[in-house]
């Protein structure tokens, strides 16, 4: 009887295994929700921080209101505000849009020099083998300048996207260290995601970042993860599935 026993637990034990370890997949990208719904006003979403990590350790987003930039680094998430602080989020916390991914890079070089982001884009863009698949993207350095914005918190009725950037905070950090946190997107993904690249930035002591619109790199390590699977969870709430998505994404964020 206890021999029974343990077999069941042990069998029971497996199956949890197996079952927690299925959604960690190398090299595949999980996104919540098409991008165009969130561009559209959908600013809360029924997932969790926690139920994202099951699907990655890296990423990046935003959280339920549009409240700020969301970066998720070595499996913790962080909450850039349009304040400008940084708050370590716990798993409890819900978003509308989210892209995630076990970091798994297979290829790495340094740039240094006083790049600027469209030099380093530019530089990644000629160690792809291919734009016709999802890269997942790590810059780690130190970097002469960082310009990086955020959105303030949205109350209902929620407007556009579009409208919320006009109100964003905008950050400039000298002289820092610290890492982005970003994906490139191939052109045939719009209105689901983002096509081309985008980086949310992190500093080294968790008390600056954001959404990147320009950097200079002094020196900083690039690392890519080429992505063969991308899975999008559609949400199932009705602020979705009742929104009008027949438009097209105007706007890159
Ligand atoms: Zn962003």
């Amino acid at each position: 009887m206890v021999r029974v026993i343990k077999t069941h637990i042990f069998a029971f034990l497996v199956l949890l295994l197996l079952f927690s370890v299925s959604y960690a997949k190398p090299h595949a990208i999980y996104q919540y929700s098409p991008l165009n719904s969130l561009m559209s006003g959908v600013y809360d979403g029924g997932k969790t921080i926690a139920e994202l990590y099951k699907y990655g350790n890296f990423g990046m987003g935003t959280i339920n209101g549009l409240d700020g930039e969301l970066v998720i680094v070595k499996g913790q998430a962080y909450q850039i505000r349009s304040d400008g602080q940084v708050v370590k989020l716990n798993g409890n916390t819900n978003v509308p849009f989210a892209q995630v991914c076990f970091f798994t890079p297979q290829k790495s070089f340094v740039i240094s020099g006083g790049v600027t982001l469209e030099t380093a884009k530019t530089l990644i863009d000629s160690k792809l083998k291919s734009k016709n698949i999802f890269y997942a993207i790590n810059i780690k350095g130190q970097f002469e300048y960082v310009k990086a914005r955020s959105v303030p918190k949205q109350f209902k009725p929620f407007v556009p996207c579009l409208e919320v950037v006009k109100k964003q905070s905008v950050f400039e950090l000298v002289t820092t260290e610290g890492q982005v946190i970003g994906f490139r997107c191939p052109e045939y993904i719009k209105e689901i995601n983002s096509p081309g690249y985008h980086f949310h930035y992190l500093n080294n002591d968790m008390r600056s970042g954001g959404h990147v619109l320009n950097l200079r790199i002094v020196s900083a390590e690039v690392s890519i993860d080429a992505i063969n699977e991308y899975d999008v969870e559609f949400p199932q709430d009705n602020i979705f599935l009742q929104q009008d998505l027949s438009g097209t994404l105007q706007y890159k964020p």
